[in-house]
């Protein structure tokens, strides 16, 4: 890394783009001295940004970015100039396609980055030859995606934030989006809320939402579908179904019903830990009103039936008839600022562009005649299935702004893994913990420094623009990407680029939703999905007269209850973990910020005084949190906020690392981890000299 000392000044100017964080896509600028100030925006109308998005800057500036390319010599990096590095990279990365084929490399796109650079690493790593590339999205949400895309033809919300100003009722499953959504929950969820709407909140702890809420179900881990088949259940026997839409825009009500009659509301409450009358209470909540949203998160899909909870979820809009129309539909709330366009363009192992299969020999053909190569027909790895195989099957890796040693479940194993790679290289704005197993580092670009487009959480496609220059010798990610595929592939021209909006023009040719589009069309404003090029806009309220299959009408499923992967022995405590207002995810770019560092102080667990009580722990101390996959140890927060038998812990900092413990059973359908039910015990930790200590760091 370059003295920052030495570095020269760099130059900020103010120019609307996209919040880096989460996938609301609030508009915000350089505000001078380091700060970031919200612009009114097409989804911030009036400007307004949460602590997040105004200390965003903070990453940009950060004394600790990668500004030249790092190379690895007898074991530890060196500094090197860029033309060495990428030979290194293509040398290495080529030398492991020569010897064991193009389907040993496994590609990470990033889901915080725009649309363009997502949409070249996928084409890079077709025209290479394999369809291993897949981004983050398969970390929070594939499970919504795969049951969503099933059963109405489409894996997105919907409906739009607009649109949920007009439901008489939102029901949150699995979402806390009053700190994870802040400018999603205080601009358009809260305000219905005042306005007259239920808000139903099911979660097992309660959070900023909770107090909000009408209704809580505080749900034990792991019982979504017990819960929201009682619901199904209550809304059938109270006769709160709409027998109308079941007819015309539905199939396989007979066989849903004979499975519900059969459902004991009691038991199942029983079950999922919460009052049977409380579920009632939701399901005439959610059934009376004329329109109802569901709101979903990362608690309803993170477990090893993830899409089978979505399944559940969605039967509930189908059964009363909330598809299809303002205030209604089931709406995932999206993580990064870009998880929805990483997906959308392709970084999937499974679809092309546009979600068009990579098995539909007509899509291949038209992303052919683009590329001048047909991509691989047969799917692709996910990222944990590439993990798991590291040293095996898959030999190299190419890491675009992601960090798996921290984000994937089992992450001691995972990082391991990663020594186990032939070859491996990261493009990123730090030294990660992923990093730090590669052998070549490529010092990339922040988001204030990029041009390009990202889509957020309701399909609208919007403009970053450049408010600072790169630091030292980094690179725009965009060029890093097109040379990587220049070099590495024999399509040299296939990546020939002049600017990002060469890809995007590229991208709305070979993916039918964003046929259409344009940045001049997008302007200050914003262009949706799907669009309709002759109308010159996009579509608002999916599924109003047909579903996106196609189809007049949607099958209900019958969804069966799967015991969580991790059994529970007596004494121990089930371990789920979120985010909270003042930070983000594995903590990569907020933890980078002193300000929010500060505005949250340590994290602790979360355990419930009785809990505590039993083990002997008092707010504050120190405890170990252990299982067979790790050992970390944290400051002990007991409060009546989880339920008992119940421990929160945030995923966002190195230490603790959350994920050391999480478990990395999969969702058969979807390949999403089981992060929120990881079997833990939870002890007060030994005196200083005498304990484990947490669990492996950088
Ligand atoms: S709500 Fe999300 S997009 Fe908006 S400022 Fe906060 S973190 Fe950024």
């Amino acid at each position: 890394m370059t003295d920052p000392s030495e570095t020269t000044e760099r130059r900020f100017e103010s120019n609307p783009t996209v919040c880096p964080f989460c996938g609301v896509g609030c508009s915000v600028e350089y505000a001078g001295r380091g700060s970031a100030t919200g612009v009114e925006g097409p989804v911030n109308e009036r400007g307004e940004i949460c602590p997040k998005g105004a200390a965003a800057f903070d990453v940009v500036d950060s004394d600790d970015r990668l500004t030249e390319p790092l190379v690895r010599h007898d074991g530890r990096f060196v500094t090197a100039p860029w033309e060495a590095a990428l030979d290194r990279a293509v040398e290495g990365i080529g030398e492991v396609v020569d010897e064991h084929g193009p389907d040993a490399v496994q590609f990470f796109a990033s889901s915080n980055c725009t649309n363009e650079e997502n949409y070249v690493l996928q084409k890079l790593a077709r025209v290479l030859g394999t369809n291993n590339v897949d981004n983050c999205a398969r970390l929070c949400h594939a499970s919504t995606v795969a049951a969503m895309s099933e059963r109405l033809g489409a894996g997105a919300m919907t409906n739009t934030l607009d649109d949920l100003g007009e439901a008489d009722c939102i029901l949150v499953n699995g979402a806390n989006p009053a700190e994870q959504h802040p400018v999603a929950f205080r601009s358009y969820i809260l305000p219905a809320v005042r306005d007259g709407a239920t808000l139903v909140h099911v979660d097992p702890r309660a959070n900023d939402t909770t107090e909000a809420a009408d209704v809580h179900l505080p749900l034990r881990p792991g019982t979504d579908i017990e819960l929201l088949n009682a619901v199904a259940a209550t809304l059938v026997e109270e006769g709160l179904v709409d027998e109308a839409f079941l007819d015309e825009r539905t199939t396989g009500f007979d066989r849903l019903r004979e499975r519900l009659v059969d459902v004991d509301v009691a038991a199942n409450a029983e079950a999922a830990g919460v009052e049977p009358e409380a579920i009632r209470e939701a399901a005439r909540a959610y059934g009376e009103a004329d329109r109802a949203a569901i709101v979903t998160g990362m608690g309803t899909s993170q477990h090893r039936c993830g899409t089978d909870n979505v399944h559940a979820l969605l039967n509930l809009a189908l059964l009363t008839g909330n598809v299809g129309r303002p205030g209604t539909g089931v709406n995932p709330l999206r993580g990064q600022n870009n998880v929805q366009g990483a997906s959308d363009v392709g970084g999937l192992p499974s679809v092309l562009p546009g979600y068009e299969p990579v098995t539909d020999p007509d899509a291949r053909e038209r992303v052919a005649a683009e590329w001048g190569v047909e991509p691989p027909a047969e799917p692709g790895l996910t990222e944990v299935e590439a993990t798991h195989r590291f040293g095996d099957d898959v030999r190299a890796a190419v890491v675009f702004g992601e960090n798996p040693a921290v984000t994937e479940p089992n992450a001691t194993a995972v990082a391991s893994a990663f020594d186990d790679l032939d070859y491996c290289v990261v493009i990123d704005l730090f030294e990660t913990r992923t990093a730090a197993h590669a052998d070549v580092v490529l010092p990339g670009s922040a988001w204030a420094e990029k041009c390009g487009t990202v889509t957020n959480t309701d399909r609208r496609v919007l403009r970053m623009r450049p408010n600072a220059d790169l630091p030292g010798n980094a690179r725009r990610d965009f060029d890093i990407l097109t040379a990587l595929g220049r070099r590495l592939t024999d399509r040299p021209e296939a990546f020939d680029y002049d600017r990002p909006e060469a890809a995007f023009e590229e991208l709305t040719r070979v993916a039918p939703i964003y046929e259409g589009m344009s940045y001049a069309g997008i302007g200050d404003g914003y262009q949706r999905w799907p669009f309709d090029a002759d109308a010159g806009r996009g579509t608002e309220v999916l599924h109003a007269e047909t579903f996106a299959t196609g189809e007049r009408t949607a099958p209900l499923a019958v969804v069966d209850p799967v015991p969580p992967a991790d059994d529970l022995d007596p004494d121990e405590l089930v371990l789920t973990t979120g985010r909270v207002l003042q930070h983000f995810n594995s903590g990569a770019l907020s933890r980078r910020s002193d300000r929010l560092v500060a505005m949250r102080g340590e994290d602790a667990l979360q355990v419930h005084p009785s809990d505590a009580a039993e083990r002997g722990i008092e707010d504050g101390d120190r405890v170990t949190v252990s299982n067979e996959r790790g050992t970390v140890e944290v400051a002990a927060e007991v409060t009546p906020a989880v339920r008992e038998g119940v421990t929160f812990c945030t995923f966002h900092y190195p230490e603790p690392l959350a994920n050391a413990l999480t478990g990395d059973a999969l969702d058969p359908e979807a390949k999403i981890p089981e992060f929120k039910h990881s079997a833990v015990a939870v002890e007060p930790a030994a005196e200083a000299g005498e304990g484990s200590g947490a669990t492996g760091d950088d």
